[in-house]
């Protein structure tokens, strides 16, 4: 392949690194099939999102929001990981990166191989559900059976309460969990790699920010020009999965 300075730039710095951490977004998963639901065009620019205080309140809107959920089933079982995914999963693998922080709730971090316990999921999961109130968790499969048996929003077995994905709804409270560890990592990394992700989403896109205020070499991956573009040390307005493959070794 011919010399490429700005992969040659990106690999130097990943090599240089004592502790990285990469933070992604809706654009390494787009590369698998995902679509960008807040992207222009996107999913949620024709049909406003379910708010958690509605999915609380009624009947009506938590079935519409199961409705919609497995009517996107067969696009989230279909997406496998890309390049970009496996390129992540190398770098954790092998002690570059100590965390991946992730907007996707597609689980495909983990489906590449990245160990569960590094991957903090701001935005939750979709590809499984649990109990609001007793947390028990729930596989979609069988859920989605009995809700086209039975066309009712799923309640808890063991205590009634509403069932409903593992994600982070608007207007429900972002994972103080999550935010604690996003916040513990980023603080501890000396390099911070976002790949996919237009930083437009607060308080995640918070964390870059922090990271660069704190020391830490920003590199910015992203199709599109971001917010942060202008703090960081490099920015590659390029493809995830071809960029970070190229820099990391994997194809
Ligand atoms: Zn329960």
């Amino acid at each position: 392949m011919a010399h490429d300075p700005e992969i040659a730039e990106l690999t130097r710095a990943i090599a240089e690194a004592r502790r990285a951490v990469v933070f992604t977004g809706a654009g390494i998963s787009t590369e698998s099939g995902i679509p960008d639901f807040r992207s222009p065009g996107g999913i949620w620019t024709r049909i406003a999102p379910i708010d958690f205080a509605d999915f609380l309140a009624t009947e009506e809107a938590r079935r519409e929001t199961w409705r919609r959920r497995f009517a996107m089933e067969d696009t989230f079982r279909a997406a496998a990981p890309n390049r970009g995914h496996r390129a992540v999963a190398e770098l954790v693998c092998h002690g570059a990166a100590a965390a991946v922080i992730t907007q996707n709730i597609d689980g495909l971090h983990q489906a590449s191989g990245v160990p569960a316990d590094r991957v903090i999921e701001l935005h939750g999961n979709t590809t499984y559900a649990h109990c609001l109130d007793c947390s028990r968790r729930y596989e979609l499969e069988p859920l989605r059976v009995v809700f086209e048996r039975d066309g009712e929003a799923p309640i808890c077995d063991d205590c009634g309460g509403f069932v409903k994905t593992a994600t982070i709804s608007f207007g429900q409270a972002m994972p103080a969990d999550a935010m604690r560890r996003a916040e513990t990592e980023t603080l501890a990394a000396d390099l911070f790699i976002v790949a996919g992700s237009s930083l437009v989403v607060y308080p995640a896109a918070g964390f870059p920010e922090l990271a660069k205020h704190n020391g830490a070499t920003l590199v910015i991956i992203n199709r599109e020009p971001t917010g942060l573009d202008r703090i960081a040390d490099l920015v590659l307005h390029r493809a995830i999965g071809e960029t970070l493959g190229a820099a990391v070794g994997i194809d």
